[in-house]
């Protein structure tokens, strides 16, 4: 495995298959995974069940040890917390609010900045104290750009696409015939479908948005949004949104049906690969039964470097080279050159000879490999492959035979290429990074320390010990910005 290329679960803590019939207890998130620390050796620790979408302590503290009797005391007080974090709202009366809301005259539309909520004439006075902003009917039906983006850095940091990667991603569905777009986690995808129906040029595309951000629900009704949770496949409404989603899965009237997510990066690819297949099994036991065995299409999107625990957990996806970027991200935008480049991509299934990537941004059709590329991604004769997966023009090294990164440099000492500065003479069998499994660095400078690991540690309270699962986790020093600091880390896997 290569440098950076980091192994999220095989190393620290992994999540276990749910155990056939033991249901998993339930924190605000919905059903909790069961985790096992893994020592360096491979020797197993304790399992756990911890929150599936909180990946910091401070966010969902839920923890109880596999085999733990829990107290019917403590039971209740957890029920009663699990609906303390349920919404104010419920989606109907959301629903009813936004009709209201919608017909209000101009002035008398208001959003609260600090609630991140619309509010109705009555409410005005209980938000007075707050900063609040008028909302005029085009700001209405672009949310993602009202609301205030997530920004709590492990867990829920909300990444919005550029106009460019939003467009080109909504012209190549359409385009491929695609007609209604199930968006898990993509509400700006969701926003310009939307959108582009009120133009009435194209023809209309529906789309259903899931994500855990209930703010949306303000805004959408019963059968465009559903409460979701996409590390544990939970529907925070239960029946009623799995209706919703089975409905929007059924194509009737030859309605082709894509998904496309764009999960936060920090997030454990196995239980998001579960997930999806989920949400794919659903779909083809709604088709007739001669194509049951197909998986439902799909855009994944996530960054280069989890391309080999994506390809093993789905192993029909394919990895584009096209480069997604986002308007709220220091690292991710557009750019030809060096630390610009976005490092986050497209896995599909739909055929990646059909997947057209703009010219004018730099890629080219590979007719050996039938799939578009970056025009700086060379084919390699020796490899017979376009090789480059972080957008620069990788260079074949003939002691390894294969295709490497520009900056590395082939090591007599270590029979592999690496970086010039590399710790030399760790070769094979040394023990690499416990957090990556790099043998370039060790954990402390691993650069995916904290963006791709999960963190969780018994509570006092309810764990008994103070053990620490993930003491590797814990930023040491006191950030400065959470952003700055994690685009700095990801810049460091570029090299
Ligand atoms: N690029 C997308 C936004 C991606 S950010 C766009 O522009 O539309 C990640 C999205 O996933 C956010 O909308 C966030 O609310 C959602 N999300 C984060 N954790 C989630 C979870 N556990 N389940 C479902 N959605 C989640
Ligand atoms: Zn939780
Ligand atoms: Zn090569
Ligand atoms: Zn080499
Ligand atoms: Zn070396």
């Amino acid at each position: 495995m290569e440098v950076s290329e980091a192994n999220d679960e095989s190393f620290g803590i992994e999540v276990i298959p749910s155990a056939d019939g033991k249901p998993a207890p339930c924190c605000p998130h919905g059903p909790t995974l069961l985790f096992e620390k893994v020592g360096k050796g491979g020797e197993k620790g304790r399992r756990f069940y911890a929150c599936s979408a909180c990946r910091d302590r401070k966010d969902c503290n839920f923890f109880q040890w596999e085999e733990e009797k829990v107290s019917e005391a403590r039971l209740l007080a957890r029920e009663a917390e699990n609906q303390s974090k349920r919404p104010v709202f419920t989606q109907q009366e959301n629903c009813s609010r936004f009709r209201k809301f919608s017909s209000l005259p101009l002035d008398e539309k208001k959003f609260c900045q600090d609630c991140q909520m619309l509010l109705l004439p009555g409410e005005h006075e209980a938000h007075s104290s707050h900063r609040t902003t008028a909302v005029s009917t085009d700001q209405l039906r672009r949310p993602s750009v009202l609301l205030r983006p997530l920004d709590n850095k492990k867990s829920n940091a909300q990444y919005l696409f550029t106009d460019r990667s939003s467009h080109f991603l909504l012209d190549t569905l359409a385009g491929l015939g695609y007609r209604k777009v199930l968006c898990v986690g993509t509400p700006r995808l969701q926003e310009l479908i939307k959108l582009r129906n009120l133009e009435q040029k194209h023809e209309p595309m529906k789309s259903l948005l899931l994500d855990i951000d209930f703010r949306y629900t303000q805004f959408y009704s019963q059968d465009e949004f559903c409460h979701y949770n996409m590390f544990n496949h939970h529907l925070f409404d239960g029946e009623a949104s799995g209706a919703v989603l089975q409905a929007f899965l059924t194509e009737c009237d030859s309605q082709k049906v894509v998904m496309v997510a764009d999960p936060p990066f920090g997030g454990l690819v196995k239980p998001l690969a579960s997930s999806f297949s989920l949400i794919s099994h659903t779909w083809s036991k709604l088709r007739s039964s001669d194509c049951s065995n197909t998986d439902i299409p799909m855009m994944w999107i996530f960054p280069y470097f989890f391309e080999p625990r994506i390809l093993e957990c789905l192993p029909s996806c394919t990895m584009l080279d096209y480069q997604v970027d986002y308007d709220n991200h220091p690292l991710y935008k557009h750019g030809k050159t060096g630390r610009k480049q976005s490092p986050v991509r497209l896995f599909t299934n739909i055929s990646p000879r059909d997947v057209v990537l703009p010219k004018d941004e730099g890629y080219r059709f590979c007719s050996v490999c039938q799939r578009f590329v970056l025009s700086l991604n060379k084919h390699c004769a020796k490899c017979n492959v376009c090789p480059s997966k972080d957008g620069r023009e990788w260079k074949h090294c003939s002691i390894c035979e294969k295709c490497v990164k520009p900056s590395w440099r082939h090591c007599q000492c270590c029979g592999r290429c690496a970086l010039p500065d590399h710790p030399c003479g760790h070769g094979e069998g040394q023990e690499g990074c416990f957090n990556c499994g790099s043998l370039e660095h060790k954990r402390k400078a691993c650069p995916l320390k904290d963006t791709h690991r999960i963190s969780h540690r018994s509570n006092a309270k309810t764990g008994g010990k103070h053990v620490s699962h993930r003491p590797l986790l814990k930023p040491k020093a006191k950030r400065k910005s959470g952003a700055a600091r994690r685009a700095k880390k990801l810049a460091a896997l570029s090299k």
